[in-house]
């Protein structure tokens, strides 16, 4: 699979976990899920097993690979923070993104207790780390409004929110020590309604606490239809991005071998195979 992205707010996507299941409203048409169950049962493709979570070793050093640097959202098919994922795996993915620290990080989760206690306590030596951004994903009220209370307690250096699909007017919110808010409409087949109301109430909440708004679609059953202006303009603010050297192929070689001794499985030579190539 390629890992260039389509999504509008990223570069890359990067998925050393693949599989999830659901917990929200948000979760109810999943298109991870719809992508991965297409091909289960295909032998050799890396959604055989469907939408069943599964790690993948052999993907964590992926982004030492990266030369240029990107934008990666960590886990698009999957969830870093549910239950079937190890601390240790957990652990060496974060190991990952603080080596690579040319890149951008953006990890998104509907499971913020889980974030809020490791970044807390085993993750505490990321949470400082100003390339790597955690968000939580808010689809309405109930559901959605209660992670960003967590979050704000997440000790992050940039957090963000993923308001996507907004399925009802979330009305006022506390968006203190928010970095940065996505706002999506739901899109493809029996796609649920958004409304303009909805979207103008956050992001002139984000204009008044400066918070960089990004508008990333109104969706809906045709998507390309419907567009992404608001307001007769795009809106494609992101925090600041601080800029570092990307290290020599040599240097990313070593930093992938000592991660490969930190690894808390036999999965050292399937950790190191990307950059031997
Ligand atoms: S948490 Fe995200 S990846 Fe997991 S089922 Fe819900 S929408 Fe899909």
């Amino acid at each position: 699979m390629a890992d260039r992205s389509t999504i509008e707010w990223t570069d890359a996507t990067w998925n050393p976990v693949r599989g999830c299941t659901k917990v929200s409203p948000g979760c109810k048409r999943c298109y991870a899920e719809a992508f991965a169950e297409r091909f289960r049962g295909v032998p050799g493709h890396p959604y055989e097993q469907g939408f069943d979570l599964r790690l993948v070793p052999e993907k964590l050093t992926e982004p030492l690979m990266w030369a240029d640097p990107r934008m990666v959202f960590v886990n698009s098919m999957s969830d870093l923070f549910q239950d079937g994922v190890p601390d240790d795996y957990i652990l060496a993915v974060a190991r990952v993104m603080q080596a690579a620290d040319w890149h951008t990080f953006q990890i998104l989760t509907k499971r913020p207790i889980r974030l809020q206690h490791l970044l807390s306590t085993k993750l505490n030596f990321a949470a400082g780390l100003t390339h790597i951004w955690w968000g939580v994903s808010v689809e309405d009220r109930h559901y959605g409004c209660p992670r960003i209370e967590v979050l704000r307690d997440a000790p992050a250096s940039v957090r963000f929110l993923s308001i996507e699909p907004l399925l009802e007017d979330l009305g006022t919110l506390d968006l203190r020590g928010i970095d940065w808010v996505i706002v999506g409409g739901e899109s493809g087949p029996g796609a649920r309604p958004i409304r303009r109301e909805w979207v103008e109430g956050i992001r002139r909440q984000c204009r008044a606490s400066k918070i960089p708004f990004f508008f990333k679609q109104w969706g809906g059953v045709h998507k390309k239809r419907h567009g992404r202006e608001l307001n007769g303009r795009t809106y494609n603010e992101l925090p600041k991005r601080e800029t570092r050297p990307v290290v020599s192929r040599a240097r990313r070689l070593e930093l992938a071998r000592d991660l490969a001794h930190e690894l808390p499985n036999d999965g050292q030579s399937t950790l190191l195979s990307p950059l031997a190539l």
